[in-house]
């Protein structure tokens, strides 16, 4: 991206921020101040600078929505160990733990793991001592501490600048949305790019608009998975099985629970499947169901269900494992390069 970037005209400047002006009377963001004196001047700044939010956060104080009452978990505790089999699973494994979740994702020459954890429940050293109980190979590293908050700034295009990725919000890891929601804010800002140089309300206004319903649906999906628990045996599960969840997902539960439907979205990252999957999994049922599901034969349903699973089964099998697959992907990559 950096090469091509630069071919299209783009200056590279590596520099830390030091200070940043803005103009007395807009409060837009006029000039960076780098840390060997350079100034830099602009019209439009895009703050990339992670939980920091140096400009959107700092210079033009864009104000955080804090959501840690309804995802507690802060902090992770990483340890990448050896892969123990040849096998490598095509799938990120998570594990519910006392206080939050466990992540094993088995990658080409180790498996990443890490217990994500809220730290009202547990300490930092108790978690990375479960983490080392937990993971299956050698330790490669020592337990290595994140820590983070879930949330976003009420407005990610406020004045002249926009937030991309941690520094206009953060959602816990459990979906791993955090490169989706940075790549959603550049295709919005490419979308509604003030190419005449002018940043008017109106487009401000509809980044704003589809960048918080982003966040909020993911974070209603999140929250679900933990909320719709039947666990009872710890004080963070009772907490999070009982707490108040936000009105949009009361009211996306009641229609499931009425009725079998999914909120339909036009935008998103998480469609009915997503969802179906975590109400099942979870054991929500619905107690009624659009009555057009009860007029086909279910004989018939059954036999085309067979048919389906038989075709998958049989693409399945003629599959390379995962293994397999990602070295001979990895030699066409290098051989293209
Ligand atoms: C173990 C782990 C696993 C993850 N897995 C996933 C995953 O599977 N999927 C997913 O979507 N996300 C995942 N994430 C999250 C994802 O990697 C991060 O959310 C993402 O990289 C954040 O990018 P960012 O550019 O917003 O912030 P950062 O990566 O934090 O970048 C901010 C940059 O700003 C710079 N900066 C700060 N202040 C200044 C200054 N004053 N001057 C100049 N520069 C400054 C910093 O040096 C830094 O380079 C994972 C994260 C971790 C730790």
């Amino acid at each position: 991206m950096r090469k091509f970037a630069l071919t299209k005209g783009v200056e590279r400047i590596e520099a830390r921020v030091v200070n940043v002006e803005c103009d007395g009377e807009s409060g837009d963001v006029k000039t960076l101040i780098l840390h060997d004196g350079r100034r830099i001047d602009g019209d439009l700044f895009v703050d990339c600078s992670g939980f920091r939010s140096l400009l959107l956060g700092e210079a033009v104080g864009a104000e955080w929505e804090d959501w840690s009452h309804w995802l507690p978990v802060d902090r992770a505790v990483a340890l990448p160990c050896e892969a123990e089999n040849e096998t490598i699973e095509p799938y990120t494994r998570a594990t519910a733990m006392p206080a939050g979740w466990r992540w094993r994702i088995p990658l080409q020459h180790r498996v990443g793991n890490g217990y994500v954890y809220s730290s009202s429940f547990i300490g930092d050293d108790a978690a990375a001592d479960a983490i080392l109980g937990a993971v299956e190979g050698k330790p490669l590293a020592d337990p290595r501490l994140l820590k983070f908050r879930s949330g976003r700034r009420k407005n990610s295009f406020v004045k002249n600048v926009i937030g991309v990725g941690l520094a206009s919000g953060f959602l816990e890891p459990l979906e791993s949305t955090s490169i989706y929601l940075a790549q959603m804010a550049i295709t919005y800002l490419i979308e509604l790019f003030p190419s005449d140089g002018v940043i008017r309300d109106a487009d401000r206004d509809e980044f704003n608009t589809l960048v918080d319903m982003e966040y909020d649906r993911i974070r209603d999906f999140l929250i679900l998975h933990y909320h719709a628990t039947t666990r009872d045996d710890s004080p963070f599960w009772d907490h999070v099985r009982t707490m108040t969840v936000p009105d949009t997902l009361a009211e996306k539960m009641e229609l499931w629970k009425r009725t079998g439907r999914v909120r339909k979205y036009s935008e998103g990252l998480f469609y009915d499947a997503s969802w179906i999957a975590v109400y099942l999994g979870q054991n929500i049922v619905p107690d009624g169901i659009d009555p057009r599901v009860a007029l086909p034969d279910p004989t018939g349903v059954a036999r085309a269900l067979a048919s389906l699973k038989g075709a998958i089964d049989s693409e399945v099998a003629a599959m390379p494992d995962h293994r397999a697959y990602l070295y001979a992907r990895g030699e066409r990559i290098a051989a293209a390069l």
